[in-house]
């Protein structure tokens, strides 16, 4: 695992600027929940930490690394979307399995590899099912799987339970807190959900309008909010 820094990282599309110098500091091994309204630049900012997004100006580091021209393969990031699209055609197992074929690793070593990613997703009895004969829950488990099997440095989470039923969301919270606490990857999981950043993060950056507005534990935020945009956001059930 590694740490991740953001240092005055700024971000425009054109003329338009949508990330105003940000500053984050993630340590080794934290989960880090970044929260705030829709539009307020989180999957920028994430998709930048991947490599999917030129960073304008300002620097991202990961480990001793400034990463700003590393090409995304080269990151050691994984990362899960909101629209984790498995392949239709192949297992579960194959399809957890797939980034390690595409590197060339032995057939051997990838069955190695899912085999405890699936136990410890629950996902065991279904290696050699297809994805359309898995529930919603099931298949957001096998896109998770898929990022476990390649041991990255970090993971990176962009809203993944938001296309799941109430009820599943919160089951999932859970199970995504335990895998982190059996682990330990350094973790960076976005949401404009703040009762799943309440319970799922180490650590809360709350964003507003392209600008880091608090850092804090949960209760820290929620006890001593800087201003008034925080104390709104947090306070407030969606
Ligand atoms: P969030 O994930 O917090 O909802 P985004 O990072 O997706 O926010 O977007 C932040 C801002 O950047 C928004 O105003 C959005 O319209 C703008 N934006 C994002 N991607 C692009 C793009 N490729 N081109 C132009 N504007 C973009
Ligand atoms: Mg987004």
């Amino acid at each position: 695992m590694a740490s991740v820094a953001f240092k005055d990282v700024r971000k425009a599309f054109g003329t338009v600027e949508v990330l105003h110098g940000v500053s984050i500091d993630i340590e080794e091994g934290e989960f880090v929940v970044l929260v705030g309204p829709s539009g307020c630049g989180k999957s920028t900012l994430l998709r930048m930490l991947a490599g999917l997004e030129h960073v304008s100006a300002g620097e991202i580091i990961i480990g001793e690394r400034v990463v700003n021209a590393l090409p995304p393969k080269e990151r050691d990031i994984a990362m899960v979307f909101q629209n984790y699209a498995l392949y239709p055609h192949i297992t579960v197992a194959e399809n957890m399995g797939f980034s390690l074929t595409l590197k060339g690793v032995s057939k051997a070593e990838i069955a190695e590899r899912v085999r405890p990613a699936a136990e410890i997703l629950g996902l065991s009895h279904l290696l050699d099912r297809y994805p359309r004969q898995l529930s919603g829950g099931q298949r957001q488990r096998v896109a998770m799987g898929r990022a476990i099997v390649r041991e990255p440095q970090v993971f990176l989470f962009d809203e993944p339970l938001s296309n799941l039923d109430a009820k599943l969301r919160v089951s999932m919270r859970s199970e995504m807190k335990n895998l982190h606490q059996r682990l330990k990857t350094t973790t960076v999981y976005v949401t404009h959900d703040q009762i799943e950043a309440m319970t799922m993060a180490d650590k809360i950056v709350v964003m507003h309008d392209g600008e880091v507005a608090q850092v804090g534990a949960p209760l820290e935020l929620y006890d001593r909010p800087n201003n008034l945009f925080v104390a709104g956001f947090i306070g407030s059930p969606a």
